[in-house]
């Protein structure tokens, strides 16, 4: 079998700094979103841009696919959106019956095509690609474990793809023998630490597997004109015309191949224990996905309705903050029976603007991104509900915007509980002294915010609103309590719970 790899040499696109993040936003952003389809007979690699366009929001900073047609394995990956790294021509010349494919934003390295995923290895005429979402916590003793230096790996990804072809059984020629891909996986995955939904292929193979934790989603779907499927969300099984079977288990390697799918445990039991993000529920995945059974947008809409069992005011309006902010709203106001209506436009082709990272060009950074509706304000005493503040700056920004608009009252409610700590899972977060919640209480928050009130959904009232009982999230942002431990060059204290200071906890 060959392999062989596509694309132009990475280049910084506007609006990101050498290292990857954004600086004209000021929300937490996901790690990645990752598609994997085994259908003999079916366009696959056209199944697989379907899936992953559905995962643009996962991340927007490189898009790529592997597709096997069980002699060749061909990769292609450039930086950009989807539709700028895949056109009709590229889609229609990856030919064959298995593919992976992989949106990325940037947790770790920096942004270049270096980065991009899938990753491919050969062990001697084999070849595999994997793609990944989340992020590890013993990146570095990984790599010291395995005798590479520092800086020879460019991403976790790279690094796992690197010890799975070093585990693969080999004979004298170098040759993959035995089970070879699955094999290498079980001796490496139990290595792992932090969060990681992979996909990974090899000539005949997909195989999708889960953290012990399951902190990224990852959904398995039935194609009903044949064939399996793989992805990070369940609106991807929609958009490809597959349904969906189940969520990958936490600790699960599920193997897919001519023969059907079939499940692996090669993570000690000790190590099983389930730790959702809550955020995927909060702000990250699509409304329209299924986590835990629960369809998301409704479970945004009972935490606005428990927002205004807890913190109720009298107002003439409630809105929302697009996007994510909407579906809470909508719970707020039918609760509180105080009419919904729409406060803000959002420009929905703001895209790769560069901003500097000053407040004032955040605040003009979301005048671009937002514009208020001043006859729906103007004298309005206004209930806001947006589901997250994490360094302050937009929320700050917009009030001014609705003030200027002629809102009278501006009351924010905020559909989660204060972000005090940063994510070490896979989800991009300032620093802890960028960090609202980590420095002020929540009066201080209301203050410097300009908002007449303030209230943030209680960890307690979240969890109820989703409704899900039983079932276990990580909340490590807004508790400090990290599941998995964060060693000490990440930003931990190296032994494991409550890594950081509280400071001041709000309400
Ligand atoms: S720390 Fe927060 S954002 Fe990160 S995985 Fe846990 S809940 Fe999600």
């Amino acid at each position: 079998m060959t392999g062989h790899r596509w694309g132009a040499v990475g280049h910084h696109l506007d609006g990101w700094r050498p290292d990857g993040h954004r600086l004209d936003d000021d929300s937490p952003k996901d790690a990645c979103g990752v598609f994997g389809v085994l259908a003999p007979g079916a366009p696959v690699a056209q199944l697989t841009f379907d899936g992953l366009y559905a995962l643009q929001h996962r991340g927007q900073e490189s898009a790529g696919m592997a597709v096997s047609d069980g002699d060749t394995l061909t990769v292609v990956k450039d930086m950009g959106l989807v539709t700028n790294v895949f056109d009709e021509r590229t889609v229609g010349a990856l030919q064959g019956h298995l593919a992976i494919g992989h949106t990325r934003y940037s947790t770790t390295g920096s942004s270049t095509w270096r980065n991009a995923q899938p990753v491919y290895r050969e062990v001697g005429t084999t070849g595999f690609a994997l793609g990944h979402n989340g992020n590890l916590t013993n990146t570095e003793a990984l790599a010291a474990g395995a005798g590479m230096l520092p800086g020879t790996v460019a991403s976790d990804s790279d690094l796992v793809a690197e010890l799975v072809a070093r585990a693969f059984a080999t004979d004298s020629q170098g040759q993959a023998v035995g089970d070879g891909l699955e094999a290498a996986l079980t001796k490496v995955l139990p290595l792992l630490a932090g969060a990681f939904s992979f996909v990974v292929m090899d000539s005949g193979r997909l195989i999708g597997v889960r953290d012990p934790n399951g902190f990224r989603p990852l959904c398995f779907g039935k194609l009903d004109a044949g064939g399996w499927v793989l992805a990070s969300e369940t609106p991807a099984l929609d958009t490809v015309g597959a349904h969906v079977v189940r969520e990958v288990e936490p600790g699960e390697m599920l193997i897919i191949d001519a023969d059907g799918p079939r499940s692996v445990h090669p993570f000690p039991p000790e190590r099983i224990d389930p730790k959702l993000c809550i955020f995927e529920l909060v702000y990250l995945a699509r409304p329209d996905s299924q986590l835990y059974g629960k369809e998301v947008h409704g479970a945004r809409r009972r935490m606005g309705e428990r927002l205004a069992d807890q913190a109720p005011v009298v107002a003439d309006l409630v809105m929302g903050v697009p996007d994510s902010g909407i579906p809470a709203a909508e719970g707020y106001a039918r609760r509180s029976g105080i009419p919904y209506g729409q406060g803000l436009v959002k420009n929905r082709y703001i895209g790769r603007t560069f901003i500097a990272p000053t407040p004032e060009a955040r605040a003009r950074g979301v005048r671009r991104k937002l514009n208020p509706l001043k006859e729906n304000i103007s004298g309005k005493r206004l209930v806001v509900v947006d589901d997250t503040v994490v360094r302050g700056t937009t929320a700050r920004a917009m009030v001014g915007m609705l003030r200027e608009a002629g809102a009278t009252e501006v009351h924010l409610r905020v559909s989660a509980p204060p972000f005090a700590w940063p994510c070490y899972y896979g989800i991009d977060t300032p620093s802890r002294d960028e960090l609202m919640a980590a420095r002020l209480s929540v009066e201080e928050i209301r203050d410097y915010l300009g908002v007449d009130s303030l209230a943030y959904l209680t960890l307690e009232n979240l969890v109820a609103a989703i409704g899900a009982p039983g079932s276990g999230f990580c909340d490590a942002c807004m508790t400090g309590v990290y599941p998995v431990e964060v060693p000490v060059a990440l930003g931990g204290d190296g032994n494991g719970a409550r890594v950081l200071e509280v400071v001041h906890q709000g309400g």
